[in-house]
């Protein structure tokens, strides 16, 4: 049996109507906590789906600040400015409610609040020094995982992107509340179930730390997706169908925060750092022209995955590895999604730029079971073009 190191949040509520007990779970598991700092963007504070949880809030007496200034590819200004009014208004808790922005912009506040460590020495692998506040994580999207992940991605510069990655930004209790995803217009539930896809397949064929509980996951999350995603789309309001799908994402994220992401992340970020195409759009684009590429290397493993993607497939490893992939393919046609970077407005001439930007995610590029030049990468972008 291989060694292996395997982490994750210690407390999952998976419970649909939850957040209408938030007050109620922060009693139990952070008795000792009073002045709670949500963490959530404008357009979910105006939808009033958050008003449940703290109209629970008020009930029990809990004090609470809302920031609601998150915005997508939440650049550092917006992370400082929150973690100081969070320390202005001496908070004990965090909480993020949202997409992965707000969630990866909680995780750093709890721990700018936590110590005195200036953001800029966080950037990289297991740079956190110090404790953090108590952390809650309530997802609004079935996508990024990031409610059980221990990355936070935050935009440094124009277009560059950097990633904090620590065991402190492992949350203390992560919500599953599908009434908060119902909502969700179907090319987002599309775009970001991919992408929790993309997690469970990447984290299945990540070169390192590939373990037994990660394959679990990555198998469980993908039949969860895969099975649910068209009744999401075509029926937002069935909540067994989005309660499924937050569960997917929950446990993608826990596969891929210990057997990373590899080539389709790396190829994805230049798309949204240069063309801002939201994050799950981004790697839909490129998932099947990169899973093609990494035939030759991981065929007897997408073979594996094609039992839950693609169940009637027959004959070799490579055949039912291809039906896998064309499964993909086509569920991203289903759901209506862009599949062509012209469609986002990527012209021939930014191709060299992108492959240029792909090239510096050597930490996804790493993971990935075949390696990916220069080359490889523009000839991806081209053929997705
Ligand atoms: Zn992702």
């Amino acid at each position: 049996m291989q060694n292996f190191r395997f982490q994750t949040v210690p407390l999952i509520i998976n419970e649909t109507g939850a957040l209408a007990r938030l007050g109620e779970f922060i009693q139990q598991e952070f008795p000792a906590c009073r002045r709670l700092f949500i963490v959530s963007d404008a357009g979910l504070v105006s939808s009033g789906i958050l008003q449940a949880g703290l109209d629970n809030l008020d009930q029990l007496g809990l004090q609470y600040q809302l920031y609601a200034g998150v915005v997508p590819d939440p650049p550092e200004a917006v992370v400082l400015l929150a973690a100081q009014q969070a320390r202005e208004f001496g908070s004990d808790l965090v909480i993020g409610m949202g997409g992965g922005s707000a969630m990866d912009v909680a995780k750093l506040i709890a721990v700018l609040c936590g110590n005195d460590q200036a953001l800029s020495s966080m950037y990289g692998i297991n740079q956190i020094r110090g404790k953090r506040l108590p952390l809650v994580q309530i997802p609004t999207t079935a996508g990024t995982g990031s409610e059980v992940t221990n990355i936070s991605i935050v935009t440094t510069g124009e277009t560059t992107k950097m990633g904090v990655v620590a065991p402190q930004l492992f949350a203390d209790l992560a919500i599953l509340d599908a009434s908060l995803t119902t909502g969700l217009p179907v090319a987002t539930t599309a775009a970001t179930g991919i992408d929790a896809m993309v997690h469970a397949i990447e984290a299945y064929t990540t070169r390192h730390k590939k373990n037994p509980v990660s394959d679990m996951l990555a198998r469980q999350a993908l039949k969860l997706l895969f099975n649910h995603i068209d009744r999401a789309c075509s029926h937002g309001r069935d909540l067994a169908a989005r309660q499924a799908m937050l569960l997917g994402a929950m446990m993608a994220g826990q596969a891929f925060a210990n057997a990373p992401c590899a080539a389709v992340h790396a190829l994805a970020y230049p798309i949204g750092g240069r063309f801002h195409v939201p994050h799950g759009l981004s790697n839909s684009l490129v998932l099947p022209t990169v899973l093609r590429f990494n035939l030759p290397a991981a065929s007897e493993q997408y073979a594996e995955l094609a039992e839950i993607l693609a169940p009637d497939a027959t004959g070799s490893a490579e055949a039912r590895a291809n039906a896998m992939i064309n499964a993909l393919a086509d569920l991203a046609l289903r759901t209506g999604i862009p599949t062509r970077l012209r469609q986002v407005g990527i012209r021939e001439t930014d191709l060299e730029q992108l492959a240029s930007d792909a090239m510096q995610q050597t930490r996804l590029l790493g993971n990935n079971p075949r390696e990916v030049s220069w080359q490889d990468a523009y000839e991806i972008y081209a053929a997705v073009l």
